[in-house]
């Protein structure tokens, strides 16, 4: 397991992933019955911007640094925005030092009755994330870290849930040559026991018929009837060696998301440009 996300923590997957998780949860909350999170690969929660990893690769900044001085932010991605600045130093509003990982939007978005269930796999990370859940985390209580343990496990031994309704959050490091497989099993083993649930999947494009092919194996697994993906390309994919964009699948997702998707991404696809040929496409499949 070589994938450490400090690398990448803040750039433009980052923000893709993490703005469509806010708005997911925003509806989530519209109903006061109990819900429930797993986010199957959580990593460390917490991401210091300007720690050795980070800067490094300097990704943040054509990620949220992109939309930190923008005064026409919708309202769904200023929500968003809003979140990361909570835990950053209101005084230097251009300077970030922080930036939250997907525990951390989950947990701002719990009530008091809904819970959140957290796995990582590295043995370090999750160490890491449990220190930052008991210290940095709103609702602490509600949140279960599974440390040093495999997400796609978890997901099939958890479900389904007794709150009965909530969401999966897989975002796996895709280092593996068969991600995309254990991903497209993952979801046969969640839907056959939760067929109700919301699961979102986060997926890198490098090569777009990779992710076409990954689009219609999940489309045929037994009880998936509701299948919709957001793909954002940040430049043309004409070398397939590069991340040329990424994408976000959702069985069931909520049903204002994908009302309001096209709004968002014809924000975010030009700010988030890094080339010619930035697009993006949504589409029921
Ligand atoms: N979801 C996080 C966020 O948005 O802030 C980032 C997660 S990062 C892309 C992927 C994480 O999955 C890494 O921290 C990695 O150590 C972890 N990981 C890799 N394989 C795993 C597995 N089978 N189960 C759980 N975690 C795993």
């Amino acid at each position: 397991m070589n994938y450490r996300h400090s690398y990448h923590a803040g750039n433009f997957a980052d923000v893709l992933k993490h703005v469509l998780q806010c708005v997911a949860l925003d509806y989530l909350q519209q109903k006061d019955k109990p819900f429930w999170l797993l986010d199957t690969h959580a990593g460390i929660g917490m991401y210091d911007l300007t720690g050795e990893q980070a800067q490094k690769t300097g990704e943040a900044v054509e990620g949220i640094g992109r939309l930190l001085n923008r005064s026409d932010l919708p309202e769904s991605i200023q929500r968003y925005v809003n979140l990361v600045r909570e835990v950053n130093d209101p005084n230097q509003p251009e300077q970030l030092r922080w930036y939250p990982g997907s525990p951390w939007f989950s947990a701002q978005h719990l009530r008091e009755q809904d819970q959140l269930t957290l796995c990582e796999m590295h043995r370090e990370d999750s160490g890491a994330l449990s220190e930052n859940v008991r210290k940095e985390f709103p609702a602490a209580k509600q949140i279960k870290v599974l440390e040093h343990t495999n997400g796609y496990g978890a997901l099939k031994a958890l479900l389904p849930p007794p709150q009965k309704r909530g969401m999966v959050l897989i975002d796996p490091p895709f280092e593996q040559r068969d991600e995309f497989e254990q991903v497209v099993k993952a979801l046969q083993e969640g839907v056959k026991r939760w067929a109700t649930g919301i699961y979102a999947v986060w997926y890198p494009i490098k090569d777009p018929l990779t992710v076409g092919d990954f689009h219609q194996k999940v489309k045929s697994i037994p009880g998936v009837e509701k299948l919709f993906a957001v793909d954002l390309l940040i430049r043309a994919a004409t070398d397939s060696s590069k991340l040329n964009g990424c994408g976000m699948l959702f069985i069931n997702p909520p049903f204002g998301l994908t009302q309001q998707i096209n709004d968002i991404m014809d924000y975010l696809t030009p700010i988030l440009a890094q080339d010619r040929g930035a697009e993006y496409q949504s589409l029921w499949l």
